[in-house]
């Protein structure tokens, strides 16, 4: 093939005009010098390379730039950078250069794509790890992944001349990372053609009969469309609304999700398309217009009261803005319509790349992108519910081999997938690990076993008088955790032994019997003990009772008279240490009558709930759940009256129960809700109250239940009830 190089360049020129068209009105005094010096740097290092296509590889860096400007309204340092972003990892060009010639800012910025670079692009998948370095390197600036994020918008726009199983990888990395992220910072336009491109590539077939499905009712679906748009068309100009109003077709991807979820064909859709009204308002009058509009609306096509959703009161956490509401069309059909001001048009689309629009002068526009930069960071580091929401986005659970957790501080830890709350205690430190109680993960309390995930941010709880016990070994999976562990048993093995040693070696000598090994081990086989070792413990906690021995002497002297019973003193400590049996740990649920135990009314545990006994003064000992809100009080002040127990598998007996139910207010809600716990087996309620406010619905239902088993099978399929948005359990009603 001839290259005319010469037309080559004039292109390149071109499209480097194109981009200073493109951000011209926000490049203050240098920035165009500046761009310029990176542009002519990017040609240099690239001059002998060329893409895929055969085109120059100079096209691209001008097209992520671009992309930049254009359609996310990066600022003047994203544009150097997003010129530069492939030159430190494929040309000669070393960071130190990019430092020397455009500062440290922008050095930094390339360094965080490259880093970027190097592990997602150049791996087979994306692990945990790969993307704790993503995450990393955005909160140092976030600029990094909006380039990036331009960057695999260009790559998958020009996929078609790449081999098929690197289609196959960029495509599905773009629907599992990227897409998400797009969809979370707000930029909608990216985020549905990111999709729609993933699909293609994934699954071609799909895409291509949804695509062609649309192309052929394209034609009824206009008609429709006019039909429903000219009376509004009509009343809307009379009114005085400077407006836009059309059909707007739902992406392929959404159409595909909901035929794949839903199990519909294409044909049962209705919702293919929304009408749209954008009106040009003033700021301060935008929301009474909007509500206007829908007046007006609601005036012609009836409402469907559930569908309506206000996110122009309340925006969208990633700051959408709309009035959206469902209205029974022509035909009987179902239309969703959406109302909104040209503002927020254009924010909804184009994220902040809209923002600059309204704002007048130079150092207004720049601090609305700083802020707006700033208010991504938040998100990322704050640990509220946004964040988490956004760490859910990049489904993390799906990660297999590895997971990520942040200390109280934020700093990462990675463990294997599995791993308890203990293993990362062990993980911080030794000592953090043998003093653990238990960790707060998301500033929920939860017991020593407790696995984690990705994402989660635990706190661990230690206590002085803690020590490390024989089924922590079960409770870790880590090598470091389980030798730790194991060398701390063995080492109180070997000190309350020798403890215990001396105190029976006292007892003996007050009952005047000799220190012998033969007398240790007859006494062993007096108490039923099954070795020495186990004797010296017991006297090390004071479990061997001068009484006992005394007996054992008397035994001794005449052997036929067989053995006392064992203490007769209903003390609970005494009780607790049979109850433990070997694996030192009270169960419950069954010998109930046995032992002097009870539920805790504060958090009503039941069978399958993570629960410790505490042994109270005048009330035996009391069952509490893990999570119970006194836990950490009783757990952190008073480790020794704490007992670990948990439950066999009895299911006879029945537990009380409450959860919460939260939704919209559907007609018959309370009936259904009723009906689904009424045909539970073994269910019953103790009581039941509604409150409804405003179309939100609130319950509150006490009921019998066996076991957590038994709860969350009625919580699925309450879910399953219309309106229903959120069951949560509750301690207390
Ligand atoms: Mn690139």
């Amino acid at each position: 093939m001839q290259i005319d190089i010469e037309a080559e360049r004039k292109e390149i020129l071109s499209r480097y005009k194109n981009l200073i068209k493109a951000c011209k009105r926000r490049l203050g005094e240098g920035d165009k010098e500046m761009i310029r010096k990176a542009f002519e740097v990017a040609v240099e290092s690239h001059k002998e390379m060329r893409r895929k296509s055969g085109e120059p590889y100079i096209y691209h860096p001008i097209a992520v730039a671009q992309i930049c400007a254009e359609e996310i309204g990066l600022g003047p340092t994203a544009i150097v950078c997003a010129l530069l972003h492939d030159t430190v990892e494929d040309t000669d060009l070393t960071l130190e250069d990019v430092k020397g010639l455009f500062g440290v800012k922008i050095s930094q910025i390339i360094d965080g794509l490259t880093k970027i670079s190097g592990v997602i692009d150049n791996t087979a998948s994306i692990q945990a790890e790969n993307f704790r370095k993503v995450l990393l390197t955005m909160s140092e600036d976030v600029r990094v992944i909006l380039i990036k994020l331009a960057d695999r918008l260009h790559n998958m726009r020009t996929l078609e001349h790449m081999k098929r199983d690197k289609q196959v990888k960029i495509a599905s990395e773009t629907l599992y990372l990227y897409s998400p992220l797009a969809h979370r910072l707000g930029l909608n336009t990216i985020k549905s053609e990111l999709e729609d491109l993933g699909l293609k590539y994934t699954d071609e077939e799909a895409y291509n009969d949804i695509a062609n499905k649309l192309k052929e009712t394209e034609p009824e679906r206009k008609k429709f469309i006019q039909k429903f748009i000219e009376p509004l068309n009509e009343i809307l100009q009379e009114q005085g609304f400077n407006f836009k109003i059309y059909g707007r077709p739902k992406s392929i991807y959404s159409i595909y999700n909901k035929i794949k979820n839903k199990a519909v064909p294409f044909e049962e859709i209705y919702d293919l398309f929304a009408i749209r009204i954008v009106i040009d308002t003033p700021y301060d009058q935008e929301k009474s217009d909007c509500w206007k509009v829908y007046s007006i609306i609601t005036d012609f096509y009836h409402p469907s009261p559930e569908r309506l959703r206000d996110w122009i009161s309340t925006p969208k956490s990633n700051g959408y803005e709309s009035l959206h509401t469902t209205v029974m069309g022509p035909e009987g059909k179902w239309v969703e319509v959406q109302i909104r001001t040209v503002r927020m048009d254009d924010l909804a689309e184009k994220g902040y790349a809209a923002h600059w629009k309204y704002k007048e002068s130079a150092a207004e526009k720049e601090n609305q992108l700083e802020g707006w930069l700033k208010k991504i960071r938040e998100m990322l580091e704050s640990p509220d519910a946004n964040a988490l929401e956004f760490i859910d986005d990049f489904k993390l659970n799906l990660f297999s081999d590895e997971i990520f957790v942040f200390t109280p501080k934020g700093d990462m830890k990675t463990l294997p997938s599995g791993a308890t709350a203990l293993d990362f205690a062990f993980d911080i430190h030794t000592k953090i690990g043998e003093q653990c109680i238990g960790a707060k993960v998301n500033h929920k309390l939860v017991p020593l076993s407790y696995e984690l995930k990705s994402g989660d941010q635990a706190e661990i709880l230690t206590s002085g008088k803690q020590t490390p016990k024989e089924d922590w070994l079960g409770y870790v999976i880590t090598a470091r955790a389980k030798s730790k562990i194991k060398n701390a048993l063995k080492e109180q093995r070997k000190k309350i032994g020798e403890k215990g040693k001396e105190v029976l070696e006292k007892k003996f000598y007050k009952a005047k019997l000799d220190f012998t090994l033969q007398n240790v081990n007859d006494l062993c086989n007096f108490l039923k003990l099954p070795s020495s070792l186990e004797l010296f413990y017991r006297a090390a906690l004071g479990n061997v009772d001068t009484k006992e021995i005394k007996e054992f002497i008397k035994y001794k002297e005449n052997p036929k008279k067989r053995a006392p019973k064992k203490s007769d003193a209903q003390k609970i400590e005494q009780l607790v240490t049979n109850a433990r049996g070997s694996s030192n740990m009270l169960v419950i649920g069954d010998d109930m009558q046995k032992l002097d135990y009870n539920l805790s009314p504060c958090c009503n545990p039941i069978p399958g709930d993570d629960v410790f006994g505490f042994v109270t003064v005048d009330e035996g000992i009391k069952i509490h759940r893990v999570n119970c809100p006194n836990a950490v009080k009783l757990l952190s002040n008073y480790a020794y009256r704490v007992v670990k127990a948990k439950w066999t598998n009895e299911h006879l007996i029945s537990f009380l129960a409450g959860i919460k139910i939260t939704g919209t207010d559907e007609l018959g809600i309370v009936n259904n809700i009723t009906k689904v716990i009424s045909n539970e087996n073994h269910i019953n309620m103790r009581s039941i109250s509604f409150d409804t406010d405003d179309g939100i619905f609130e319950g509150t239902i006490m009921i019998f239940v066996h076991d957590t088993k038994h709860l969350s099978h009625l919580i699925d399929n309450l879910k399953k009830v219309k309106g229903v948005n959120a069951i949560v359990r509750i301690d207390e009603k």
